[in-house]
């Protein structure tokens, strides 16, 4: 596959211009309505204080989770809008809900040069979701140019960013979606090689598609965490109340057999920190995968693991992470998470984190300034990787 080449807001002239930006700002909120993590905010101001800079008239739009096209105050923008306002050290009024008709429009046509205004939660209005023509385009009247940051949704034909793109133009990719596009394209078309995956964490069934797509291109696939139960129970080990998705048992074993015949190497999880419970205090202790015991479960990868997964991780050139090793949130279960994270930060290789449990692995070890990129798109990223087209990058104009 050819790396793809989309318009970039860089190559824009944007003074005077309203621009609309897409960002996808839908962070998380504490009971009383507090912004938890600013992560996405944070991941935007490079984009809205270029555009600032540049001298546009700023039009911010974002969700915020699922209110389902009906108005749901606690879902408001307006902690957003706030806390925009304090990074940028200029008010960001919130556009009204009601209508996104007259009133939003003398909002947005008294901007002056550098202003900022964010609307409403998109998915107040049914339109967002369905794609909607009308809305689309009730949408696309409040720029001169469509710029779209919110890679995070790009895997989703919604109005704001796919149906928009057909009544404005130009239609640029942000600097963040620039990125995310450059890294994960790069995996795709020309990795370092050798080029090895680290696959972990609990959804079997979302990585299975990554490793079929991108098979030929790795060098090894190392497999640990919850995902290397499916795969050794498709190769008739007995894996106790461990993780299993056993509708992926078929899959799994045709992917083995792919490996086998390619000569691709596959390391599964050979020792395992065993506990009877999924605690902070379980009992743990360690053991070989023919000696899983019936009743318990295998939480992380075991010191032997360890060492072999990082003699492959020092030797790449190229990573792909995506899973955590084991069960990280419980201290008793971090190690294999640690030891092997600490390894992909050291070892010099391109470095590509995926998922939004791996994200928050990578954070909270303080490691995310050593990787090469860490995505922001969790279903996105993986249906990038996967091959699939995202509409929302496909409606953004060609370089
Ligand atoms: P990501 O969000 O990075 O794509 P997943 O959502 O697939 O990753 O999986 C993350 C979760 O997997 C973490 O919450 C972690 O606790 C869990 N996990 C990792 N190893 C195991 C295991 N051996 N058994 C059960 N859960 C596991
Ligand atoms: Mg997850």
């Amino acid at each position: 596959m050819a790396a793809i080449k989309k318009l970039s807001i860089k190559q824009l002239k944007l003074k005077g211009k309203k621009v609309f930006l897409r960002l996808d700002l839908n962070v998380p909120l504490s009971e009383n309505g507090a912004i938890t993590d600013q992560t996405r905010i944070l991941a935007a101001l490079p984009t809205i204080k270029y555009i600032i800079d540049q001298g546009g008239h700023l039009i911010i739009s974002s969700h915020l989770g699922r209110p389902a096209g009906k108005v749901q105050p606690n879902l408001s923008l307006k902690p957003v809008a706030h806390a925009l306002s304090s990074h940028l050290g200029k008010e960001v009024p919130l556009a009204p809900h009601y209508s996104l008709g007259e009133k939003v429009l003398q909002m947005v046509n008294s901007l002056q040069k550098g202003d900022v205004l964010l609307l409403e939660n998109l998915r107040f209005y049914k339109g967002e979701t369905q794609n909607d023509p009308e809305f689309a385009q009730a949408l696309a009247a409040f720029g001169d140019v469509y710029v779209n940051d919110a890679f995070g949704v790009s895997h989703r034909a919604h109005a704001s960013v796919c149906g928009i793109t057909q009544f404005i133009k130009p239609c640029a990719a942000g600097f963040l979606m620039g990125k995310e596009i450059e890294h994960l394209s790069r995996l795709i078309s020309k990795p370092a090689r050798p080029f090895i995956a680290l696959l972990g964490g609990a959804k079997v069934s979302d990585k299975l598609g990554i490793i079929e797509n991108l098979m030929e291109k790795f060098d090894a696939l190392l497999i640990g965490g919850g995902m290397a139960y499916t795969f050794l129970m498709a190769k008739g080990f007995e894996v106790g109340r461990s993780i299993v998705e056993k509708d992926k048992l078929d899959t799994t074993s045709s992917i083995i057999k792919s490996t086998d015949i390619r000569g691709i190497k596959l390391e599964l999880t050979e020792d395992h920190v065993i506990a009877r419970e999924l605690k902070d205090a379980a009992q743990t202790t360690v053991v070989n995968t023919s000696d899983i015991p019936e009743d318990w479960l295998a939480l992380d990868i075991g010191p032997r693991t360890i060492e072999l997964f990082i003699k492959e991780i020092m030797n790449a050139k190229t990573i792909l992470w995506n899973g955590p090793m084991g069960v990280f949130e419980i201290e008793a279960f971090r190690a294999g998470t640690e030891a092997v994270g600490r390894a992909v930060a050291e070892s010099g290789a391109v470095s590509v984190v995926c998922g939004g449990d791996t994200a928050a692995a990578v954070n909270s070890l303080g490691l995310a300034h050593k990787m090469t990129h860490i995505s922001t798109g969790g279903g996105a990223a993986l249906e990038f990787l996967e091959g699939e087209e995202l509409p929302g990058i496909a409606a953004l104009d060609d370089a």
